[in-house]
């Protein structure tokens, strides 16, 4: 229940910084306005999806339409924050894979309408995660964790980074900045989880990839952005990465 209000509001939160981090914009001052007619919008305007049903997503003094997309990112938000503290028993853990979740939404959600991943996002998330984890795993007792996190961070980068090299610029350079932040991770849960959750990422990759090349909305040049990809393997493998790891390389 916590778990889930948190996420709408994150979720809310997640759709100012979607908007302004991008247009390099402050996402503290000013308020949020209607884009449209530049109505400053009151507390009761930004209550997370009540709002949004209230008003029917129109703008309350000009009925310009907002869209549907604050409510799916809100919602989204909210499913993700949920899955990681049934995921993650301990509340630490759990807090600590929501803020990567969070981040992920906001940089997949970035890419996918601007195809860039922001550094900021990339960088903020592992700066406020990547304590987060260090104290899980001290509180665990788990010190171990901490090295495989950053033996993790350092391996997802070099690879990425000379994916980056060997495609000449094909892999951006957004996806390398990322990479750290996934390494580090998956890095935390354990080594192999690395390996895992890049290997998704390529996998749901080249399945969309080779859709969108059939259904011919996408030519061999066609730049598909990666990050919601490289996201997306990453939810995965905290979720179902062990039973991946336990099926291919059981003594781990
Ligand atoms: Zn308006």
């Amino acid at each position: 229940m916590i778990a889930a209000v948190a996420g709408l509001l994150i979720g809310s939160f997640l759709t100012v910084v979607t908007e302004r981090v991008p247009a390099g914009e402050s996402i503290v001052a000013p308020g949020s306005r209607c884009g449209a007619c530049g109505l400053r919008l009151g507390p009761l305007d930004l209550v997370p999806v009540f709002s949004w049903l209230v008003l029917r997503g129109k703008c309350r003094r000009c009925r310009t339409n907002i869209g549907i997309e604050p409510l799916v990112l809100e919602l989204g938000t909210a499913s993700l924050f949920v899955a990681m503290t049934l995921r993650f028993e301990a509340t630490l853990q759990a807090a600590a894979f929501c803020v990567l979740a969070a981040g992920l939404l906001a940089l997949s959600w970035i890419d996918l309408h601007i195809k860039r991943l922001p550094r900021e996002i990339s960088y903020t998330t592992l700066a406020i995660g990547a304590p987060l984890l260090v104290i899980a795993a001290l509180v665990d007792d788990e010190p171990r964790r901490i090295w495989t996190m950053a033996l993790g961070a350092v391996l997802a980068t070099a690879f990425m980074w000379a994916l980056h090299v060997a495609s000449r610029g094909g892999m951006g350079d957004g996806d390398v900045r990322l990479s750290p932040l996934l390494g580090a991770y998956l890095g935390w849960l354990g080594l192999a989880f690395v390996p895992v959750g890049l290997f998704l990422a390529f996998f749901f990759g080249s399945v969309v990839g080779v859709g969108a090349m059939v259904v011919g909305r996408a030519g061999r040049k066609t730049a598909i952005p990666f990050g919601p990809f490289l996201a997306l393997g990453t939810i995965v493998a905290v979720f179902v990465g062990r039973a991946i790891i336990d099926r291919v390389w059981p003594s781990v």
